[in-house]
């Protein structure tokens, strides 16, 4: 027997714990503590307890599909790769579109990016952080300059003050509740704000429950008391930031008195006075954030209204305090600092921008040039073109997605993808994406590649490869060179291996420029940005300055707008929808691993128990939810955990898809949709 311990990290949240993958004669069995990361210490959650479960799940793709007449037919790779690439040719750029993907490595985005501005030569790239933190990426560029998470995982746990809103972090970034657990057995203050008493709320000195799509109304409630306190750090403000003329202006209206605020969101008055002081008061404090924040209409400017309070308080750019917007998928820093995004190259370098486009031109050489230097579309606007302009968009590649599942109103989501002449679908197993694929490509999980990945805290960090592939599965970025061999660029794809791909990424990406395999090979590995050989990399962000132009912190006045949707007589109530511990993203993963499917086989939705009484529906009863876009049959779940008129549905569950039901009104700038809030009737369901 050969037993050997292969060092890797976690594929599922964005914190990005380091594990050991067991691997006896061959095949991965196991997980096992690895001590020296200083981001989990040996320790990991459930879902990282399991993650060798579905790595040999006998439903692993296992060779190239081709549909004929309607059923899939196994195939070679040259028969499905000759076919991609002839059809991949027929089309114009604008008729392209390309998914990249959270959960792959960094060298893989990279190639799919260039793939599809060199190759394809299209403007439409984008991925699932679009449906997560595209409003952070948004938010943060226009107020610091840079939209990342400003301070470390290690550095919450030297907070003297935590403000969680919009995540429940214990359950969905466990490892990260830990270092808040550390900082508050040293004596720091947790304050917590959410619609649901979740396991986050359990461990809150402050908690605030709230009414969803209320939390510009609560930051600018928050500033109004803390200015009219004389609370403000007023040095910050003068050396540091821009704009507070304007902040102050809005946020002093009477619209955002503590009384008001309390009648937006529920939240009584002397628990906000309580949160603005124990905030404004404390040597630091930094607030951690999610999806509660982001996934909203008005998601930028709730980014924005968080960047503000900590601008105002002087939480910026020390130890302890910061804006933590905390990644959900493993990988989706990565995705976007590999510009697996529609508006920039790697690094936030703009597509717009002629020098920057220069560059990635002179660099690829590419004899027929790359895409032209304009944005192209988000992944919420391909849906809606495919869907309401059948012919604009005819062909798309997806790798690593599951828009069938993950995306807002679903029933949009298919008639989208069913108008599409073209799909290739590149993944591990077959998803409800893929079912609708004309060519479906095996592909490889984290345990069977080299690669780095991105975690919410800007550090790049290894996999490293415990086993061979199933059956004739394929590296990501393999395949994608292989087409683009294909398609006549052999040239430009030319790597034998991931860390040539990443010596690529380093030379054209400022932030990665100092980064090699060598050096992120060590336990603690590097924070972005990272510019030279010699540099130690970034833990926190901004510490002597901004990363606009002039250095400074812009403030920006944002007025509190409700949720595109509201509950009215026909639809009374608010769902609100999010993940569950056990589960990650689709499912497609977890449910195939068999101790986490056994803790939680299926959806619900969480009810009050006086809305339950008022709907007469019993705890595990099987309900309607009813919304504008579609129902589902759904277990209810009746629980004082859920505030009065606020219903919740974890979103990982095809048989009772939450995404049926939500709403895709999109932010106007993050083009993110309203993930958070819309409105939903329930009904029994009549015995026949
Ligand atoms: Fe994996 Fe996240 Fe759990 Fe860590 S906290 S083990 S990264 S799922």
């Amino acid at each position: 027997m050969d037993m050997k311990y292969v060092q890797t990290t976690c594929p599922y949240c964005g914190t990005g714990c380091t594990f050991n993958l067991v691997v006896r004669d061959g095949k991965v069995i196991g997980v096992a503590p690895y001590h020296r990361s200083p981001v989990n210490e040996g320790k990991v959650c459930p879902k990282g307890t399991y993650a060798h479960e579905f790595v040999n799940h006998p439903d692993r793709l296992t060779t190239p599909l081709i549909k004929k007449d309607g059923k899939f037919v196994e195939a070679s790779w040259d028969e499905a790769i000759d076919l991609i690439a002839k059809k991949f040719k027929q089309y114009k750029p604008d008729e392209c579109a390309c998914l990249s993907s959270a959960r792959v490595s960094n060298e893989e985005n990279y190639v799919m990016m260039k793939f599809a501005r060199g190759v394809m030569k299209t403007r439409h790239i984008d991925h699932c952080a679009r449906l997560c933190h595209a409003s952070t990426v948004a938010g943060l560029a226009a107020t610091f300059g840079s939209g990342a998470m400003t301070n470390s995982i290690l550095d919450i746990a030297e907070s003297k003050c935590m403000f969680i809103l919009g995540s429940n972090t214990f359950e969905q970034h466990p490892l990260i509740g830990r270092k808040v657990m550390q900082a508050k057995m040293k004596g720091a203050k947790l304050i917590y704000a959410d619609p649901r008493y979740t396991p986050t709320a359990k461990q809150a000195d402050l908690y605030m429950q709230f009414r969803s799509g209320s939390d510009v109304a609560i930051l600018n409630g928050l500033m109004q008391e803390i200015i009219k306190n004389g609370w403000e750090d007023k040095e910050f403000v003068k050396n540091r930031t821009k704009d507070f003329d304007k902040l102050k202006e809005e946020v002093m209206k009477p619209d955002y008195s503590l009384e008001n605020v309390s009648k937006i969101s529920g939240i009584p008055v002397a628990q906000l006075k309580t949160c603005a002081e124990w905030f404004a008061k404390a040597e630091s404090a930094c607030i951690l954030y999610s999806m509660g924040i982001t996934q909203h209409t008005v998601g930028v400017d709730n980014v924005k209204s968080v960047a503000n309070i900590q601008m105002l308080t002087g939480n910026l750019g020390k130890p302890g305090a910061g804006v933590n917007a905390l990644r959900g998928q493993n990988n989706v820093q990565g995705a976007c600092d590999m510009g697996a995004l529609p508006v920039v190259f790697t690094g936030y370098q703009k597509v717009i921008d002629e020098a920057a486009h220069k560059k990635f031109a002179d660099a690829w050489g590419f004899p027929d040039g790359i895409c032209e230097p304009k944005n192209g579309y988000e992944v919420t606007t391909m849906m809606d073109v495919l869907a309401d302009k059948p012919g604009e968009l005819k062909c798309m590649y997806i790798m690593g997605e599951n828009p069938m599942i993950s995306d807002p109103d679903l029933h949009h989501v298919e008639k989208a993808i069913k108008n599409l002449e073209f799909l290739v679908v590149q993944d591990i197993f077959m998803t409800e994406t893929s079912e609708l694929a004309d060519v479906v490509l095996p592909a490889t999980c984290y345990a069977e590649k080299d690669g780095t990945q991105t975690s919410t805290e800007r550090r790049v960090q290894m996999w490293r490869k415990a086993q061979d592939a199933p059956g004739q599965a394929k590296l990501d970025w393999e395949i994608t060179s292989m087409i683009a061999a294909k398609m006549g660029y052999g040239k430009q794809f030319a790597w034998k291996s991931a860390e040539e791909i990443f010596n690529e990424i380093a030379k054209v990406t400022p932030s990665y420029g100092g980064m090699n395999y060598t050096r992120l090979g060590r336990p603690e590995a590097l924070h972005w940005p990272c510019p030279t050989a010699e540099h130690p990399g970034t833990p926190i962000l901004h510490k002597e300055k901004f990363a606009h132009p002039d250095g400074l912190g812009q403030f920006f006045a944002c007025s509190w707008k409700p949720p595109a949707e509201v509950p009215d007589a026909e639809y009374p109530y608010i769902l609100t929808t999010g993940r569950c511990i056990w589960h990650w993203h689709t499912g497609t993963m977890t449910r195939r691993s068999k101790d986490l499917e056994a803790e939680e086989p299926t959806g619900w939705i969480e009810i009050n128990p006086e809305d339950a009484k008022v709907l007469g529906v019993q705890n595990k009863e099987m309900v309607k939810a009813i919304t504008r876009r579609g129902e589902v049959k759904v277990p209810a779940r009746v629980t004082k955990d859920i505030m009065k008129g606020v219903m919740f549905m974890p979103f990982h569950f095809k048989e009772c898809a939450a995404n049926v039901l939500t709403n895709n009104a999109l932010d106007p700038i993050a083009k993110i949709p309203e993930f958070k809030a819309c409105a939903i009737r329930v009904e029994k369901i009549k015995e026949a």
